[in-house]
């Protein structure tokens, strides 16, 4: 039987190419596919895919059953509920367990052929999605929940016609106004600008730049009151408008309080100001007249006084003193607080500021039977340039202290060199006592204005608490700094560094050391007889006029008075004088310009290179290089002590 195949070949060919068309589409869908068994004891097919979503080989899948493969037995049985009732299910999530990655969100879509009994369907892993998802919203919840609740006021509004899209809590609340008040409107017509430019110094930035960054305006609120606020805005797009995001912070009550503090403190500057400037002037004012008083007791000092009588002018003179000393600090700390206060550079000889600051302080230690030592080591410099006469007043101070708080033993001054330049050299001084030491609790402010450790101690001792104040800031404006170590009962060690210019070339010549006070007793006799040095004082102070010429007298100097300037000018030409004073501030003419004309080769003045010391009454730092700069060789600062005088006049008449 010869049958015709034809048909049935082209039929079966074309069946198998269709089942390769189906092989090909199964094995390579992005889709996961399968087939199983209705009571799930078995999975008879499964696509490269759904492998992947189980990360398990084709073996240890086919055959098996199908049951393992889900998280929730449970889900499975709900789902074979359904297919029996429907015959197939779409888009079910259901969980399934991957090898490695744990549980895997999928959807499942199954056809449930009856009559074959097996179900058929896709699986989709969506577990990347459903997180990217999750990330999302919960992004966007906390955006919405810095929104709803900044303190800072947030909108949105549309760029081209201003209007506003969104208002936070913030903004009602800053502004007053509520969300129906304004959403919708344009800005300005809800009239929130107080200035209507700021807004359109806003809209011009973010047209220019994108973004504003805390651009201080001026709002208004519902109830009419203006508030400040720093505003930042940036670019956004909002279902496809361009928007600015608004961020505004109420500033009002912070500029408010800068304003405040600001006119605070210039208040308090002012008033500081005015207090350093009060205190100066009192002092300068009241050394004046002290100068006097002092003058006048050292003038009764040398009549016939009775040695009770002299012990009395003596105590009044020392508490004179120690009120001009005091006034000095008063002085000296308000020209500090007020920034006046200037080092005088010069060039001077350690030793010599050493010596002469014990000079006086010996004979404190000599009355307590203390012994006053210094030693300065070997590779100190001595020829320095410095203020020597605010380190001797540093040296003086706290030395002075230690003898006062010392009662037996010694009191030591040492000086090493700490650091050193080609140009510079840092020195320490320690001065070191053994008397009654320092409470760890005062140490703590011993270097505060008008402080004192013990005041019992002090009732006894006197002093005012502001040396070591000024110390402290003498020794900074020196660059250097100041501290002390201390045992109560034990004694104290202060130390300061301070910072000096090396001399270049150190001019043994140039130093001059002031006569001793013995070499002073040596060549002047305290009686009237010797009038060796013929002395002209210029100067139009009645009380100095009095004074001066008495007192030197007993020195023996000769002193003739001028009144004014022109005067002293006149009696130059007629009288050979042997030295000036000359107060620089006099009617007439004033003594710098006295000078200039003595030192004229061409003037009428007998000697045009005689020594002329200048009364100052504020010694400056200025006034000193006017001095100079007229021809002045020298100058003693009222009021004046009486040492000081003696001293510079034996300086400039022996030499
Ligand atoms: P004062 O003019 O009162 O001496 P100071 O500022 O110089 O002011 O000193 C402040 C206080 O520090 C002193 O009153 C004293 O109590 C304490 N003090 C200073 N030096 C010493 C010292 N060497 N030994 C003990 N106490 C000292």
């Amino acid at each position: 039987m010869i049958t015709d195949v034809t048909e049935l070949k082209v039929y079966a060919d074309r069946l198998q190419e269709r089942e390769e068309k189906y092989r090909n589409l199964f094995n390579n869908s992005g889709v996961g596919m399968f087939r199983t068994r209705l009571d799930g004891s078995e999975i008879l097919d499964v696509n490269q895919k759904c492998l992947d979503i189980f990360g398990r080989s084709r073996e240890e899948v086919i055959g098996k059953p199908s049951v393992k493969l889900w998280v929730d037995p449970q889900e499975r049985e709900d789902m074979v509920k359904m297919l029996l009732s429907a015959d197939h299910v779409s888009e079910l999530e259901i969980k399934v367990l991957h090898t490695k990655n744990g549980v895997r969100n999928c959807v499942i879509s199954i056809v449930f052929y009856r009559e074959q009994g097996f179900f058929e369907g896709t699986l989709i892993d969506i577990t990347d999605r459903k997180r990217a998802e999750e990330t999302l919203r919960s992004s966007e919840q906390k955006l919405s929940a810095i929104f709803r609740t900044s303190p800072d006021s947030i909108n949105i509004n549309r760029l081209d016609n201003a209007t506003f899209v969104e208002v936070n809590e913030g903004f009602t609340n800053m502004l007053g106004y509520t969300r129906e008040d304004v959403i919708g409107k344009p800005s300005v017509e809800t009239g929130v600008w107080d200035d209507p430019e700021d807004r359109s110094r806003l809209a011009r930035q973010i047209r220019e730049k994108g973004f504003v960054k805390n651009l201080e305006a001026c709002l208004r609120r519902k109830d009419g009151s203006l508030i400040t606020v720093i505003v930042s805005s940036r670019l956004i797009e909002l279902d496809g408008s361009l928007c600015t995001l608004n961020i505004a912070r109420d500033i009002t009550e912070r500029k408010n309080l800068e304003d405040e503090l600001r006119k605070s403190k210039r208040e308090s500057e002012a008033a500081n100001n005015a207090k350093s400037r009060f205190l100066a002037n009192m002092s300068h004012e009241i050394r004046t007249p002290m100068n006097g008083v002092i003058g006048m007791i050292e003038l009764l000092q040398h009549s016939n006084l009775t040695p009770e009588q002299y012990q009395y002018a003596e105590e009044a003179k020392q508490s004179g003193l120690e009120l001009v000393n005091l006034l000095n600090g008063i002085l000296d700390l308000s020209k500090i607080e007020a920034d006046k206060m200037e080092l005088e550079l010069a060039d001077f000889n350690l030793k010599s500021v050493v010596v002469d600051a014990f000079k006086l302080l010996s004979l404190t230690a000599n009355e307590k039977a203390l012994k006053l030592e210094h030693t300065i080591d070997v590779d100190v410099p001595m020829s320095l340039t410095g203020d020597a006469g605010r380190l001797r007043q540093i040296i003086t101070n706290i030395v002075a202290n230690a003898l006062k708080f010392t009662s037996k033993g010694s009191v030591t001054l040492f000086i090493k060199k700490e650091f050193e330049t080609e140009l510079s050299v840092t020195l320490r001084f320690v001065i070191k006592d053994t008397g009654i030491g320092i409470s760890a609790h005062s140490l703590e402010h011993i270097f505060d204005s008008f402080t004192q450790a013990n005041i019992s101690i002090t009732r006894t001792h006197g002093g005012s608490g502001l040396g070591l104040a000024i110390c402290k800031k003498l020794v900074e404006l020196m660059k250097g700094s100041i501290g002390v170590d201390s045992t109560l009962g034990q004694g104290s060690a202060f130390w300061f560094t301070s910072v000096f210019d090396k001399q270049i070339k150190a001019d043994a010549d140039k130093i001059k050391t002031p006569a001793s006070v013995a070499q002073l007793a040596l060549h002047l006799p305290d009686t009237t007889q010797d009038k060796r040095f013929r002395i002209l004082l210029a100067e139009d102070d009645p009380n100095t006029q009095k004074i001066l010429p008495k007192l030197l007298k007993h020195y023996g100097y000769q002193v003739d008075v001028s009144c004014n300037g022109k005067e002293a000018l006149l009696a130059l030409q007629n009288n050979d004088y042997d030295l000036v004073l000359m107060d620089c501030m006099m009617p007439e003419m004033s003594g710098y310009e006295v000078t200039t004309i003595v030192r004229d080769q061409t003037s009428s003045v007998l000697r045009h290179d005689i020594p002329i010391i200048a009364l100052t009454g504020n010694a400056m730092k200025h006034d000193i290089e006017l001095c100079t700069a007229s021809g002045m060789n020298d100058h003693l600062s009222k009021p004046l002590i009486l040492g000081d005088l003696l001293t510079k006049l034996d300086n400039w008449l022996t030499r």
